[in-house]
């Protein structure tokens, strides 16, 4: 049995389709900081499965136990976490007691009860402003707000633990930028207040939800000014998770992106084209700590574990409209 913490969330749900896709058993932990309980709803739509759903914090070690007790549980995908950069920035302690804390509890929990089987939400952001591109996973690591600390101290405490006790299978996966939604329509990323990351904004200005998007810089060296980042769909994403699970051994780190950098103003345009909508638009200063471009390398993921992805900016653009039309 797989546990999924933070399973409701973004990435967790998707990824949950993929493991049931490949006949996986699963179960979930989330807390709904940041979730929806009708996920689970709109997995068993989709799959076709009941899943078992603990609604529970992951600093709760007596809970955690308790589920761990009732559960035969091989590995574990940690999810769980806080993710906003900005609000990061200004509740620091929260989002290091939150994201350290929740995971050091799941490893100890994990060790209790012989659980050694673990893969680890990482980001792109732990390369701090990289020397060149694309990035590699040797890249030195270095960070800019406490979200990304949160990232590379937990990265620290896995290898680590690995060093302590390698009976540990530790996959920390570094995710590019996660855009996209399922193609039912059913799952997607539909953030609370106003949207910090540029998808999710772009999208609420096509519903009507946000009059403008503003274009944070149009003078950076890059192809026309605007700034470029490694967009992945999150269907492929999930489809690297699966393989992670089925080549895991020993301390293993991947990038998980396309190798292809986009720009701002070429996300915008594909998602007029595609969704025959017009975007607002209006070019703003730069956002502080931005880097100009930003896109992996993916020979690592790809050798050893085949993971390629598939999906265009096109299906990114088509499934982010779709899910919010669907659901709004
Ligand atoms: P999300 O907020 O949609 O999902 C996280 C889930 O974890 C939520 O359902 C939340 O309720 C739950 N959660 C948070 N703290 C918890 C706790 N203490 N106990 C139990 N549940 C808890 O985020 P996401 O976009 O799906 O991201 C998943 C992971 O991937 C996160 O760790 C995030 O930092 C990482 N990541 C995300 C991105 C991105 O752009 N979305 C990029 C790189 C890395
Ligand atoms: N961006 C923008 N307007 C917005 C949000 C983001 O121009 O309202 C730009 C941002 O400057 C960056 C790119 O879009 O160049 C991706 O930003 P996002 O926050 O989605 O991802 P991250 O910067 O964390 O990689």
């Amino acid at each position: 049995m797989i546990l999924v913490t933070g399973g409701l969330g973004y990435i967790g749900s998707h990824t949950i389709i993929e493991l049931i896709k490949n006949n996986y058993e699963v179960l979930v932990v989330d807390n709904l900081s940041n979730s929806k309980r009708e996920v689970i709803d709109k997995l068993k739509k989709i799959t076709g499965k009941e899943i078992p759903l603990y609604i529970s914090d992951l600093c709760d070690k007596k809970a955690l136990r308790q589920i761990f007790q009732d559960n035969k549980i091989d590995s574990v995908i940690h999810f769980a976490g806080f993710k906003a950069v900005g609000e990061s920035v200004e509740k620091p302690l929260m989002y290091y007691r939150n994201n350290i804390d929740s995971t050091l509890t799941l490893l100890e929990v994990m060790e209790e009860f012989n659980c050694f089987n673990m893969i680890f939400s990482s980001s792109a952001t732990v390369y701090g402003s990289p020397k060149s591109l694309p990035i590699k996973e040797d890249f030195p690591l270095s960070t800019t707000n406490p979200y990304g600390s949160t990232k590379l101290f937990i990265e620290q405490i896995l290898k680590d633990l690995y060093v302590s006790n390698n009976k540990f299978n530790i996959t920390i996966l570094r995710y590019f930028n996660p855009i996209g939604a399922d193609e039912s329509g059913l799952l997607g990323e539909d953030p609370r207040g106003i949207p910090n990351n540029l998808m999710p904004y772009i999208v609420k200005v096509a519903t009507g939800e946000l009059e403008t998007l503003s274009i944070f810089g149009d003078d950076y060296d890059t192809c026309d000014g605007t700034g470029v980042r490694d967009y992945i769909h999150v269907t492929d994403l999930a489809r690297g998770h699966v393989l992670s699970l089925k080549n895991q051994h020993g301390l293993r780190i991947y990038n998980l992106g396309t190798g292809h950098g986009t720009s701002v103003l070429e996300l915008v345009n594909t998602f007029e084209k595609v969704n025959n909508v017009k975007i607002n638009k209006k070019i703003a200063p730069r956002r502080a700590g931005d880097i100009a471009e930003c896109f992996a390398s993916c020979d690592k993921a790809f050798k050893e574990l085949g993971f390629k992805a598939e999906k265009t900016i096109e299906d990114m653009c088509r499934d982010s409209y779709n899910y919010v039309k669907n659901n709004k």
